[in-house]
């Protein structure tokens, strides 16, 4: 699937050239010639860049560009006849990406486009987080995803179990009383008591132990409690 590039522009035959150009280039384009059909399918559909013209019937390109971008941060290239509009477009600071004075060559608006959308990639290509993950032995934890996986085998884990065999992960080594346990998972107001820690270490070990009555994982440390051996 092709990116996708709304061109809002009243003139018939520059949008036309625009929308050519660009559809040779791979692009998918949809034309909107009035500032209000532009501004509603800009906010309601998803395109990837907007190539706005500033004098337009209706909402003007001023207008447009401030409420796209108060709810979106697709590249918008701003388009205008005249060379002051675009020095008032950059004095508004508005928020556009670009500003191309007509008349210009497609190829060139082609060249921008592209550019915008690689730079756009590469913001957001940076802003994705990596799934944080613990990964102890055999045992892989997505924290994010919240999944559980033994020797690459997905478990099902409960809400407390998950939060229980997290937190011990997180804590190798260090052991916790039930009473910590039970405080640390169940908040205060939770009913149950910490026989409750004893149940779900229990169940917890059924599913990552190879042999429960020998932990390698979750390990009793009679009389205190519980510490996830690394
Ligand atoms: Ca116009």
């Amino acid at each position: 699937m092709g990116k996708k590039i709304l061109i809002v522009e009243d003139e018939t035959a520059i949008a036309e050239l625009e929308k050519d150009y660009l559809e040779l280039s791979g692009f998918e384009v949809a034309i909107a010639s009035t500032g209000d059909v532009g501004l509603s399918r800009a906010l309601k559909e998803d395109f990837n860049l907007v190539v706005l013209d500033l004098m337009l019937p209706g909402l003007d390109g001023f207008e447009i560009c401030r409420q796209i971008r108060e709810v979106k941060n697709i590249p918008i290239l701003m388009v205008s006849a005249k060379k002051d509009d675009i020095d008032k477009i950059r004095g508004l600071g508005l928020g556009a990406d670009d500003y191309m004075t007509k008349p210009f060559s497609p190829s060139e608006l082609v060249a921008r486009v592209k550019a915008h959308l690689a730079r756009y990639e590469r913001l957001i290509g940076s802003g994705v987080k990596e799934n944080e993950i613990i990964e102890i032995r055999g045992i892989k934890i997505d924290k994010t995803a919240r999944r559980v996986y033994i020797n690459g085998e997905e478990k099902t884990f409960t809400t407390k179990e998950f939060d229980l065999l997290t937190f011990l992960a997180e804590n190798p080594n260090h052991v916790f009383t039930k009473e910590e346990l039970f405080q640390k998972i169940w908040d205060m107001e939770s009913i149950g008591d910490i026989a409750t820690v004893t149940v779900h270490i229990k169940k917890i070990r059924e599913k990552i132990e190879v042999n429960t009555s020998k932990p390698q994982y979750i390990e009793t440390i009679w009389g205190v409690g519980y510490r996830f051996k690394v």
